[in-house]
C-alpha cells in the first residue's frame, strides 16, 4: 500500500469514509457512519465520537471489516479504531468498565493484549448452568496459571462463549499480575497458526516465528478444529505444546467439540489435550438467555421492556450471538424511531431470526422416532437397558445423528437416552462410525436418514 501518511484525523476520516462508501449501502453509510466524528489520531490509533454506544456495538458487530479494511487503504496502515461515547463523558467504549485514568499509564501491559477483545472480560460473562462448569475452571486457570489444568480445553457450539471466557482468562492474568514484565499474551486462532507458520517457511523466519510462540507465558489457541489434516502445522504446534508446558506456561484451546472427537487430528496431540481438563459450554436456557440480554441491554443503554426481552429470549436460543444480533437489531431501531415499539414491530424486525431458529429447531425426539421407524424398533428401546444388537445398534446411531444435528452437549443427549452418561454418548458416536465405515448397509442408512432430517428441519 503506497497511500502517503495522514496525520490529521480530519481528512483520514473523510478518506476512509470514501473506501467504506464503496464497501457498503448508502443507507448503512448514512445510518451508521454519517454521525461518526473523528476525534484525534495518535500513535497507530483513530478515536472516533459518537453520540450513543449503539453505535460501536452495531458497527462492530456488522462492519468491522469493512472499517478495518477502508482504514487500512486511507491511512495506507494498519491501523486500531477506539470509539469514544459523548455519553460516557469520553470514557473509552467498549471498556467503558475501566476508568480511563488507569488505562493510560499501562500502556506496555495494553500492548501485550492487544489482542484480546476489551470486553470479553469475566464481569461481561454471564454465568447459568450451561457454562458454570467452564467458567468455574476458567476463573480456576486466571487465579493460578500453569497449576491446576494445563492445557484448559474449552469446547462447544459456535456462538456460546468460548473466545469469550478464553480472553477473560487472558485479561484476568494480565490484571493479576502485580509489578514485574507484563505476562506475555500471545492469543491466535488455529488458522493464524497455520498461516502465520507457512508464511515463516516461505520467509525463512521460522526461528523468529517458533520465539514469539514459545516465548509465551499464556498462549490461547482458539477453534483448533481448523488443525484438521494440516500435517506440519500441527507438528509445529506439538513442538511448541511441549515447549510451553515443560515451561510451566499456561496453554487454553478451543475447539467445536472435545478433544478425542477433532477430525483428523494427530494422537499425540489428541492424547496432550486430554492431560488437563476439557470444559463444554452448552447452548443456554431460557433464565440464562433473559440474565444475558438483560445485561447487554443495560450495556446499551437502551430501554426495552420485559415483554420484549422475553420475547427475544424465548425465540433466539441456540447460539448467544445471534441472540445478542437479535437485540442490537430492537436495540437499534429503539435508538433511531420514537415510536413505541409493538410486539408486532419486534416481530417484523426479528423476522430472519425467527425463521432461522425455526430450522435450528430439530429435537432429540425427533431423531430418536425416525431412526425407530427405519430400523423398526420401539421408541421405548431408545431408553431402555437392553442391548441385542438390533437394539444397540439404532440406538447407538440416534446418538450419533443428535450429535451431528442438534447443539444439544453430551450430557443432554445421554439424559434423553435414559439417562446415560457423557462417556456412553461419545462412545456410541465412535462405534457407530467406525461400524459406518466397515458395513455398507449401515452406513447407507445413516446417510439416508441423515438426509432425512436435514431436509426435515
Ligand atoms: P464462540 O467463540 O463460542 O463462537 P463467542 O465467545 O464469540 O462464541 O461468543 C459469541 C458472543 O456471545 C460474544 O459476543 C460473547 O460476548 C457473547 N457471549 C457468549 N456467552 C456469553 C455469556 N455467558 N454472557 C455474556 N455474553 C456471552
Ligand atoms: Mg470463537
Amino acid at each position: 500500500m503506497e497511500a502517503p501518511f495522514i496525520s490529521d484525523p480530519q481528512e483520514l476520516w473523510q478518506k476512509t469514509c470514501q473506501e467504506l462508501q464503496k464497501l457498503i449501502s448508502p443507507d448503512a453509510f448514512r445510518r451508521w457512519f454519517a454521525p461518526v466524528k473523528p476525534l484525534s489520531l495518535e500513535a497507530g490509533r483513530l478515536v472516533l465520537g459518537v453520540d450513543n454506544s449503539i453505535y460501536p456495538f452495531w458497527i462492530e458487530e456488522n462492519y468491522t471489516t469493512q472499517l478495518k479494511e477502508s482504514l487500512a487503504l486511507a491511512a495506507g496502515q494498519d491501523l486500531d479504531v477506539v470509539f469514544e461515547v459523548a455519553a460516557n463523558r469520553g470514557a473509552r467504549e467498549p471498556a467503558a468498565k475501566e476508568p480511563p485514568a488507569e488505562e493510560r499509564p499501562h500502556s506496555a501491559k495494553a500492548t501485550t493484549v492487544s489482542d484480546l477483545i476489551p470486553r470479553y472480560v469475566f464481569e461481561t460473562f454471564v454465568v447459568g448452568a450451561n457454562n458454570e462448569f467452564a467458567t468455574a475452571a476458567a476463573k480456576a486457570v486466571a487465579k493460578s496459571p500453569a497449576r491446576i489444568y494445563n492445557p484448559l480445553f474449552i469446547h462447544g457450539a459456535v456462538g456460546l462463549g468460548k473466545t469469550h471466557l478464553m480472553h477473560a482468562i487472558g485479561h484476568q492474568i494480565v490484571k493479576n499480575k502485580k509489578g514485574g514484565k507484563p505476562p506475555k499474551v500471545v492469543y491466535v486462532t488455529s488458522e493464524q497458526f497455520t498461516n502465520e507458520f507457512i508464511s515463516a517457511i516461505q520467509h525463512g523466519e521460522i526461528v523468529k516465528f517458533r520465539k514469539r510462540f514459545r516465548q509465551a507465558d499464556l498462549l490461547l489457541i482458539d477453534d483448533i478444529q481448523f488443525f484438521a489434516g494440516k500435517e506440519r502445522s500441527q507438528e509445529e504446534f506439538f513442538h511448541t505444546f511441549n515447549a510451553l508446558f515443560d515451561g510451566s506456561k499456561q496453554i487454553i484451546l478451543t475447539c467445536d467439540c472435545p478433544p478425542s472427537e477433532v477430525k483428523n487430528l494427530e494422537q499425540r496431540l489428541v492424547s496432550r489435550f486430554e492431560w488437563g481438563l476439557a470444559a463444554e459450554l452448552a447452548p443456554p436456557d431460557i433464565e440464562t438467555r433473559l440474565a444475558i440480554l438483560k445485561a447487554k441491554a443495560a450495556k446499551l443503554e437502551v430501554r426495552l421492556g420485559d415483554g420484549v426481552l422475553l420475547f427475544i429470549a424465548e425465540r433466539v436460543k441456540a447460539n448467544i450471538r445471534r441472540l445478542e444480533g437479535a437485540l442490537n437489531r430492537v436495540a437499534a431501531w429503539a435508538a433511531l424511531n420514537d415510536k413505541k415499539l409493538t410486539q408486532a414491530q419486534v416481530e417484523e424486525l426479528l423476522k430472519d431470526f425467527i425463521q432461522q431458529e425455526a430450522r435450528n429447531m430439530l429435537t432429540i425426539e425427533t431423531i430418536q422416532q425416525k431412526v425407530a421407524e427405519t430400523f423398526d424398533i420401539r421408541m421405548t428401546d431408545m431408553t431402555s437397558k437392553r442391548r441385542p444388537n438390533n437394539i444397540a445398534i439404532p440406538r447407538m446411531a440416534a446418538m450419533y445423528l443428535c450429535r451431528r444435528l442438534t447443539q444439544k452437549s453430551l450430557q443432554e443427549i445421554g439424559a434423553a437416552f435414559g439417562g446415560r452418561d457423557h462417556g456412553t454418548v461419545l462412545h456410541a458416536c465412535k462405534k457407530t462410525e467406525a461400524d459406518m465405515a466397515r458395513n455398507e448397509h449401515l452406513r447407507q442408512q445413516i446417510n439416508f436418514l441423515l438426509q432425512k432430517l436435514e431436509t426435515a428441519r
